[in-house]
């Protein structure tokens, strides 16, 4: 009797303990769902030197691209993070190497800095691009903050196979941070006050998305 009850408890501790195992291995991707682990933030001025990017009302956005990005570089230092600049100044710089850049670091993310054009001039507000699942966990966050901070339409988050979304290897994110070729989100854009709070929001988007230790 002790002998068959012995074999039927056996089987039932190795079910308990292997489906505590299950759950454990179920529960701790999913309890970390949403947040991103990584230490460094490569930020990435879009444009520069010989590609000016957009130019409308006064604009020409590579420089805008740059200010942004030199804003942001700032708060995220200021938070403890590791901050790499693709470039610094005005520089004109391939796509591929700005993603290369950013592969040389381990436990990063990529964000991409950018300002919209429209010929239909009726067009405007804020946008993030990603590519992968992992991209997305940083693009909702961002463009969360971005919506909540910033005056202008929420045009959401969206796939896109950018050159840059696609060669860099860690979580990636192309932000389109208003449209220069709408007067009004132009007048905001030339503000540096704007552009700070442009540069706030991306910062507060970027820490939401990393797990707390
Ligand atoms: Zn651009």
């Amino acid at each position: 009797m002790v002998s068959q009850e012995s074999k039927r408890r056996v089987p039932a501790m190795c079910w308990g303990v292997l489906s505590v195992a299950i759950c454990m291995m179920v529960a701790v991707p999913i309890s970390r769902a949403g947040s991103l682990s990584f230490s460094t933030v490569v930020v990435d001025a879009g444009h520069g030197g010989a590609d000016g990017g957009s130019v409308w009302n006064g604009l020409i956005e590579k420089k805008l691209c740059l200010d942004v990005a030199l804003r942001l570089e700032r708060i995220l230092k200021a938070k403890g993070l590791r901050v790499v600049m693709t470039r610094r100044t005005d520089a004109t710089m391939e796509l591929s190497d700005r993603a290369k850049i950013a592969n040389k670091w381990r436990n990063a993310v990529f964000v991409s800095i950018h300002f919209n054009a429209n010929r239909n001039r009726s067009v405007s507000g804020l946008q993030t691009f990603y590519r992968s699942s992992r991209g997305r966990m940083l693009a909702s966050p961002v463009q969360r903050a971005m919506d909540r901070d910033l005056t202008g339409i929420n045009r959401g988050i969206a796939i896109a196979n950018f050159k840059v979304l696609r060669e860099t290897i860690m979580p990636a994110i192309l932000i389109e941070a208003g449209f220069i070729s709408n007067r009004t989100e132009a007048s905001r854009c030339g503000s540096a006050t704007h552009r700070q709070k442009i540069a706030q929001a991306i910062a507060s988007g970027i820490l939401a998305a990393r797990t707390h230790p």
